[in-house]
């Protein structure tokens, strides 16, 4: 797959330590997933084949930065962040692009506060065709062509999963969209799923074990209002709603868990209307990740046949794709959540987001003793820049500077996969 490169995304969101892993594997089929090994003396840093910025988030900081390029004399505007990360958030910021929501979703700047003169720009998760309403209702023409090509950032990715959500709704399926109800991208498929059928939302297999209980006729209509009542569309009736479902996905959820979803969800349809009937009540459709969640979700788990002794995660606590490649991480070792280099208190703490708590915790004694073997990846949406400091930190609390680092950059290698058992 050949991307398009985006030339103003700045050079301050990228890292020598991390271009040069790059570079070293540029060569290469994107296939081989095996991890890259950098030795800083006794301290071995393996970092993932694929990780950081995707196609969609260098689209999304590409158009912005071009608007503020283009229009320096007028007022520019986001609807919401533009990705999960907090450096690029507050560098739009920074520049004076100023964020209608807020991260909770609270409106901060009104309708009549906006013009026909005004930029603004949709983010790389999209948005409701409610926010686009009443963009329109402030002068902003959200249809034309120029509009969707300088400032509407939706990702291509996300936008195809709504056509295949249009195309399984003119299919008459209910569209059972596996999601985070509050996220951004979420709320925006939602919202245009809804346009051509019945719509909901499922977090994960628990909440879809859920749905199946109902269809199997093992619990209450009453029951599933209470759980689904505001996660689904508008006159959604569970009595006819639920004999016909099509799955499709937030873009950046766990790949098994969208297989287990759907593999409930069959098995519930299979159940009630038999194995001869299953193809007209269930869509058996293919899940709709995009490539950067499996290319990094598929590198993070060849990074795991490493065996590395501790693994740091850099990305936004908002950012799904990021506490994704967390949960994949955490099964094998003791697994850190950071924003920044910053976190890295010392040696002996760290400060990281513990995705289950949904908070910031300190944690003390996260480093092992050398030799060690350390797993430094990041999400989607994080600037190189920090997972380069982040490398060089914890470099630091081994006593290692830039010459140990450089020694290691010059001797990169391929991390040996593990050889099948004869
Ligand atoms: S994670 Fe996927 S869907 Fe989201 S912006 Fe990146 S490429 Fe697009």
């Amino acid at each position: 797959m050949a991307f398009k490169q985006f030339d103003r995304v700045p050079n301050h969101y990228s890292g020598e330590i991390i271009q040069r892993i790059k570079d070293f594997r540029q060569e290469e089929g994107k296939r081989s997933l095996a991890p890259t090994v950098l030795r800083i003396g006794e301290l071995e840093v393996l970092v993932p084949r694929h990780f950081g910025f995707c196609f969609g988030v260098e689209r999304a900081i590409h158009m912005a930065f071009s608007a503020l390029e283009t229009h320096p004399d007028r007022d520019i505007h986001l609807v919401n962040e533009i990705i999960h990360n907090p450096l690029v958030n507050e560098d739009l910021r920074a520049r004076g692009i100023r964020f209608l929501y807020d991260s909770d979703g609270q409106r901060q700047i009104q309708e009549s506060e906006l013009s026909s003169e005004d930029v603004v720009l949709i983010p790389a998760f999209g948005t409701t065709l409610d926010i686009e309403s009443s963009l329109q209702r402030s002068g902003v023409d959200t249809t034309s062509d120029s509009f969707r090509e300088n400032y509407d950032t939706t990702c291509p990715f996300v936008s195809k999963v709504w056509d295949r959500g249009e195309e399984l709704g003119r299919e008459g399926y209910t569209i059972v969209i596996h999601g985070k109800f509050g996220h951004e991208e979420t709320q925006a498929t939602h919202s245009h799923t809804e346009q051509h059928t019945k719509t909901l939302v499922v977090r994960d297999a628990e909440e879809a074990a859920h749905v199946a209980a109902y269809i199997m006729g093992r619990s209450s209509v009453e029951a599933l209002v209470a759980e689904f009542g505001d996660k689904w569309s508008q006159g959604f009736d569970a009595t006819t709603d639920l004999q016909r479902l099509a799955v499709v996905n937030q873009t950046t959820m766990l790949a098994e868990e969208t297989a287990q979803v759907a593999g409930i969800l069959r098995e519930a349809m299979r159940e009630r209307y038999g194995d001869d009937q299953i193809d007209k009540h269930f869509a058996d459709t293919n899940d709709t990740l995009c490539y950067a969640t499996n290319w990094n979700q598929n590198a993070t788990k060849a990074l795991l046949d490493a065996e590395p002794d501790v693994a740091v995660i850099v990305g936004g606590y908002n950012s799904s794709n990021t506490a994704h490649l967390v949960e994949i991480c955490e099964q094998v070792m003791p697994s850190f959540l950071i924003s920044r280099a910053e976190e890295l208190l010392s040696a002996t703490q760290i400060r990281h987001f513990d995705i289950h708590a949904k908070q910031t915790v300190v944690c003390d004694d996260w480093l092992p003793e050398l030799p060690t073997r350390l797993a430094v990846t990041s999400g989607a949406s994080c600037p190189d820049v920090l997972m380069n400091c982040v490398v060089e930190r914890i470099a630091s609390f081994y006593g290692y500077g830039q010459t140990d680092i450089e020694s290691g950059l010059v001797s990169l290698a391929l991390h040996e996969p593990i050889a099948d058992p004869v």
